[in-house]
């Protein structure tokens, strides 16, 4: 079954920032305590939650597109408290307009309205969301089909099949695929209108959306004066500025092989600035189905679950193309590595293989990152 809470859990642990500062709770430090004429109050209303861990550092959690946790550290540097609790606002702002228009889960997002519309008829959409099913659909041709939101009838028969623990039989996976591509759908740009072709397409941006959001959030806080910060939902990361050690910031990487209960042990650390970071993997969303394990993650050119790869870590300059090579390379295993060689400014490394019998492969300028090698020695 697909243990929902265990993948928070995960999540969370997944790429905890090793360095960002003990979790402390100092309110306000900087400003006293009724330095902000009540809007304490007005906070306690707001949807997440913020603590100065030091009077220099600033942390915002919460969660966002349903259960996903988000978590976000914004260092002012010169900027004042109430510019930094501003910035923070903005932040959170950027991910409610994101989530409100491409989550495929509120009924009425824009995103929800596409998926349930009738074929033939134009849906009127946010712009920003237009924009980015465009570059969802170039990823798409860019990683030959292992990358496609459109495959949303699949990913959601093998979900049912994860609750119901039933395999889907061959009919239902080729009926699911046949209702798959960008063929059947159009966008207009000039109208800012989309038009399905088949009553039965439904998109999922599962896979980018949250390095989008990650890379828009980042652009807040670096217009409102932050000196630095991070920004990651659900695992999907991106720092800029200065961070916390020697003016790098550490991101761990779990073991995809650790036990539940190791406390998320980690596999490597990155030392990272102005730097994204996704990962992707099978370890920490999947469903079992006949007591077997399958990964989340579903090749839309079979039509099955990607199982060879039971971890991906993409680094790059912005988060939605680290967050969609990460699930992209789940898909086309060690292959992909070499799309990956020819992208300036973009490395990724694989642990493919199964528990016990597990190897690292990573493109040449991944080590650059790391601190040490990666481990896996709990295996
Ligand atoms: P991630 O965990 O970032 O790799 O994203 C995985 C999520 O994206 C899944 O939960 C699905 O909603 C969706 N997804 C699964 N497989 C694919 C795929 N091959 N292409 C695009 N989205 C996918
Ligand atoms: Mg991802």
């Amino acid at each position: 079954m697909n243990d929902k809470r265990l993948d928070l859990l995960r999540l969370i642990l997944a790429l905890a920032v090793v360095a960002g500062g003990a979790m402390v709770l100092m309110h306000r430090m900087r400003g006293g305590p009724d330095a902000d004429g009540g809007q304490a109050a007005e906070r306690g209303r707001t949807p997440y939650q913020l603590t100065w861990v030091s009077p220099d550092e600033l942390q915002v959690h919460g969660r966002t597109m349903g259960p996903i946790p988000f978590k976000l550290i914004l260092f002012p540097g010169e900027a004042t408290v109430d510019q930094a609790e501003r910035a923070a606002a903005d932040s959170y702002a950027v991910l409610d307009r994101i989530n409100r228009h491409m989550s495929a889960y509120l009924p009425d997002s824009d995103l929800s309205r596409l998926n349930e519309a009738p074929a033939g008829r134009a849906v009127t959409l946010d712009g920003e969301l237009l924009a980015l099913l465009e570059a969802a659909g170039d990823y798409t041709a860019r990683t030959d089909g292992a990358f496609d939101p459109t495959a949303r009838r699949l990913f959601q028969l093998w979900a049912a099949a994860g609750r119901t623990d039933r395999l889907p039989t061959d009919e239902q996976i080729a009926g699911a695929l046949a209702m798959t591509g960008w063929r059947h759908l159009a966008l207009d740009r000039p109208s800012g209108t989309a038009v399905k072709a088949i009553d039965t397409l439904q998109v999922d941006l599962g896979a980018i959306a949250k390095g989008y959001a990650v890379d828009q959030v980042i652009e807040a806080m670096r217009s409102a004066g932050m000196e630095a910060g991070l920004a990651e939902v659900g695992g999907e990361v991106r720092v800029f500025g200065p961070g916390p050690r020697d003016g790098a910031w550490l991101l761990g990487i779990t073991d995809p092989f650790a036990s539940a209960d190791s406390g998320g042990r980690l596999a490597g650390t990155l030392a990272v600035t102005d730097r994204a970071v996704a990962t992707s993997g099978n370890y920490y969303r999947f469903s079992v189905i006949g007591g077997r394990r399958y990964s989340h993650i579903i090749d839309p050119r079979t039509g099955r679950p990607a199982d060879a790869v039971p971890s991906v870590t993409v680094i790059a300059g912005d988060c939605m193309t680290a967050d969609v090579w990460a699930t992209a390379l789940s898909v086309l295993g060690p292959e992909g590595l070499t799309k990956i060689e020819a992208m300036d400014g973009v490395e990724a490394m694989m642990i493919i293989g199964r528990q016990g019998n597990a190897h690292v492969l990573q493109t040449p300028g991944f080590a650059a990152y790391l601190r040490g090698e990666i481990d896996l020695s709990a295996q």
